[in-house]
């Protein structure tokens, strides 16, 4: 029986850690700050907006949520960020993405400045993560690491297959597990024969964005598989396929006329995985404890 990694566990730990280190900043000068920025009504990124600003307040943090209209520029909104990065009790600056197609992303993302980056999606901080070197990490990545390590997951040495090559997930993931010194290999829509590419794995990573795309001939028993995607299927006879061995997520599909799903299929992934996150439940919380994560640690270099 494959072992579940239960993400809201972690989650809940990682946080129970911050507190006192929250709880110290603010008797001595003040809580962590981070503000979340919104552009647009994008229906998912409203709601991790709002789950992470309720877990700031939820710890005791200082945290702001600025929201602006779908017509925002580029211009526009690089003078709130201004605004932001002189702000004394702004530890940290979030820019949800997807950005509406006029805004520059690239732009935006260059002027936060580094010491309050706690997505780590400036181009200092990808350097110092190509290099090792201390800064805010992106937080999906660094959330699997410590999955893994709270998990008693053996990285060093371990074959590990990411699939996805994005910015924000499947770079800084091959580069952390690298650094966890796993031998890595990094797979995208170009790579031939991948079901054979992903069973050479001990550690599968998918993220991809695809719907239980990684089924049976992808996976070696026993390998540990990290899901990151992250699909709504609404469609009943797509439903079904994924229902085969996981009857819950036709339920569940039945009950809300729609249903969450990963890139592993998941009943699957319960049959050959030694050990595998499910989906919600798994990588999606330590996305939002990284995050509180990289704000408190922002705040302690900032208030010394
Ligand atoms: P992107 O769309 O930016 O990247 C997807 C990657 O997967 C690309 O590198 C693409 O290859 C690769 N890919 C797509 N289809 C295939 C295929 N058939 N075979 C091999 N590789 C393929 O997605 P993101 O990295 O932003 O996100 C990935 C998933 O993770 C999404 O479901 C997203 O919702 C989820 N996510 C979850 C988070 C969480 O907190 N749990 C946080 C962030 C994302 P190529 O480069 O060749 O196009």
């Amino acid at each position: 029986m494959a072992r579940i990694l239960d993400g809201k566990a972690i989650q809940q730990q990682i946080l129970d850690e911050l507190k006192p280190r929250i709880a110290r900043l603010a008797a001595a000068r003040r809580p962590p700050g981070l503000v979340a920025v919104l552009v647009g009504d994008n229906p998912a990124s409203q709601l991790y907006v709002s789950s992470k600003v309720k877990t700031c307040r939820e710890l005791g943090m200082y945290s702001e949520e600025l929201r602006l209209p779908e017509s925002t520029s580029t211009e526009e909104l690089l003078r709130h960020i201004e605004e932001f990065n002189q702000r004394e009790d702004i530890d940290g600056i979030l820019v949800q993405m997807p950005l509406p197609r006029q805004i520059d992303s690239r732009r935006v993302l260059l002027a936060i400045r580094p010491d309050k980056d706690v997505d780590g999606f400036h181009p200092f901080n990808v350097g110092q993560l190509v290099a090792n070197a201390p800064a805010p990490r992106a937080c999906t990545p660094a959330g699997v690491m410590e999955l893994l390590r709270r998990s008693g997951i053996e990285v060093a040495g371990a074959e590990a297959v990411v699939v996805g090559r994005s910015d924000i997930v499947g770079k800084p993931m091959a580069l952390l597990l690298m650094h966890a010194h796993a031998t890595v290999t990094i797979c995208h829509s170009r790579t031939r024969d991948l079901p054979a590419v992903c069973r050479r794995a001990d550690i599968l990573i998918a993220a991809m964005g695809r719907p239980a795309f990684i089924t049976a001939e992808f996976i070696r028993p026993g390998a540990v598989v990290v899901d990151v995607g992250i699909n709504r299927i609404t469609d009943r006879a797509e439903a079904e396929r994924i229902a085969r061995g996981a009857p819950a997520k036709l339920a569940a599909f039945e009950k809300n006329g729609s249903v969450l799903v990963g890139d592993v299929h998941p009943g699957d992934v319960a049959t050959l995985a030694s050990a595998y996150t499910p989906v919600p439940g798994g990588v999606g919380p330590l996305t939002i404890a990284m995050l509180m994560a990289n704000t408190v640690e922002c705040a302690e270099k900032r208030l010394g």
